[in-house]
């Protein structure tokens, strides 16, 4: 079977555009109403945040990358971590926020703060960062307007900044990134709507994001200097583009006072220290973050072409990441043979490399099986890790050479513990496919859709499983189908829950 890494299934970019439009007019009577005058209580805010983050699942952007999922989170929680332990993070905020990350396969630099504690981040953003400090920085910094509660801030500040117009504002920018002239349609229906499309903090709270964001990344223990040098990598590309491939800059403008906050700390740093050399992970999930976002068929023979030309001398960490691009790269060209060559070729090179090793592994395996080899796929995939990557190329290697029992029985475990893993179910959901266990097949496909809040979508399917039972189909599983009945009024009332909150 063709498996890429681009897990969700694609849809067309007109149909999630058409789900944006139909929800924007539905946006100012749902969303929560407060007074004016008041803040956005921390519940309303989490309530706006899942209807904006069940909008950027269905993005065809929207991309679940185990591999850059997990070097994200590997940045992500201990800059959690921190911001709880200063006090930043209260228990409250804490609990009722989502604290995710959802990537989207989008060139462009951008990262950015949505209510209730979900952060969109760019492919774009990570493939120019020189280091996970600077990584951790522009997370660090998006991570304090939503502890510092900027976004209810702001709708206290201004009637204009309502939370409706926030919603409203933020699924319009989610339109407007697919088709200006929707955008634009959206936006003259509410006046109000900034015309960037993105929330707009004030000067004094981009101050604030970064004087936290600082103080947050130093406890978690990244290495200030990322600070300085992402800082400065944004002033620079300030001065020279206007290309529109720094959404990120048009929010966060490099102000003058900004940058004096920066020169202030930056004095503080040990001057004698020399910039850090990067580092070979890094590098290499920037190369993926690159290979991943290319878009066109010419942006993808470059970086096959930009390694099969490498010179002979070049820094290793250098080549190890233009082996790996073109790896990826030359397997969405559906180049199997040069796919296969690449990544073998930095498995090779990195082979004395633990980090770097179990990482050309899993690129070897990930594009031997999206190349119909999944056989040759297997022996690199330990049938017992429990890493996410892992377990996932592996459930699909085997799936597709006959494994769909096993297959199902390891991710019945691993989505035991991991509900919200939508992956992992549609993955299940095609192991009893395969074995025509039709009702669990459905249930599991219902609970992906659970995982990325589209519970209408599920409570569909699962009326299809209880029609199932009642034709007289789903093989007498009645354990199944009691799971089905129970599952199906558990999911109705959360769907109830979501389209009645005001
Ligand atoms: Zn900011």
């Amino acid at each position: 079977m063709a498996f890429t890494f681009r897990h969700y299934p694609r849809r067309l970019a007109a149909a999630a555009l058409a789900a944006v439009m139909a929800c924007a007019p539905l946006a100012r009577a749902q969303l929560p109403t407060l007074g004016d005058e008041s803040e956005m209580t921390s519940s309303a805010e989490r309530r706006l945040g899942e209807k904006i983050a069940r909008e950027l699942y269905r993005d065809p952007d929207y991309i679940d990358d185990p591999v850059l999922v997990e070097y994200v989170q590997g940045v992500w929680q201990p800059l959690l971590a921190a911001s709880r332990a200063r006090g930043d993070l209260t228990a409250e905020l804490d609990q009722r926020f989502a604290w995710q990350v959802l990537l989207g396969k989008d060139r462009t630099v951008n990262a950015f703060a949505l209510p209730g504690g979900w952060m969109g981040l760019h492919l774009g953003l990570i493939s120019v960062t020189t280091s996970r400090d600077e990584l951790a920085s522009v997370l660090a910094h998006e991570l304090s307007h939503v502890t510092q509660r900027h976004i209810s801030r702001l709708t206290s500040q201004e009637k204009r900044q309502a939370p409706w117009v926030i919603g409203a504002m933020i699924l319009g920018a989610l339109a407007g990134r697919k088709s200006p002239d929707a955008a634009n349609a959206m936006i003259s229906g509410s006046q109000a709507v900034a015309m960037q499309g993105q929330l707009n903090f004030s000067r004094d709270m981009e101050r604030e994001a970064d004087r936290v964001g600082y103080n947050v990344l130093t406890q978690a223990g990244f290495d200030p200097q990322g600070f300085v040098t992402m800082f400065n990598k944004l002033t620079q590309a300030a001065r020279l583009n206007d290309s529109g491939d720094y959404p990120y800059l048009r929010t966060h403008p490099m102000t003058t006072e900004r940058a004096a906050d920066m020169q202030a700390r930056q004095q503080l740093l040990p001057r004698e220290k020399a910039p850090a050399a990067p580092s070979l992970e890094h590098s290499l999930m920037a190369a993926r973050a690159r290979a991943l976002s290319a878009v066109g068929v010419d942006a993808l023979r470059t970086l096959v072409h930009d390694a099969a030309s490498m010179p002979a001398n070049v820094a290793p960490v250098r080549r190890a990441s233009l082996l790996y691009s073109a790896s990826l790269a030359a397997s969405r060209l559906r180049d199997t043979g040069t796919a296969v060559t690449q990544a073998q070729r930095l498995a090779d090179q990195l082979k004395d490399d633990a980090v770097g090793a179990r990482l050309a592994r899993l690129l070897l395996a990930e594009v031997s099986i999206a190349g119909g080899r999944a056989q040759s796929a297997l022996p690199l995939l330990d049938a017992n890790a429990t890493k996410r990557p892992e377990v996932l190329l592996w459930s699909h290697a085997r799936l597709a050479t006959g494994g769909a029992p096993e297959v199902a029985q390891r991710l019945q475990t691993w989505v035991a513990q991991q509900p919200r893993d939508a992956e992992a179910w549609h993955t299940l959901s095609a192991a009893y496919t395969a074995q025509g266990q039709q009702l669990r097949a459905i249930r599991a496909d219902a609970e992906a859709q659970v995982a990325v809040l589209d519970y209408a979508a599920a409570v569909d399917r699962l009326k299809a499983a209880q029609d199932l039972v009642r034709r007289g189909g789903g093989g007498g599983d009645h354990i199944e189908a009691s799971i089905i009945d129970s599952r199906t009024r558990e999911v109705e009332s959360l769907l109830r829950e979501q389209s009645l909150e005001r």
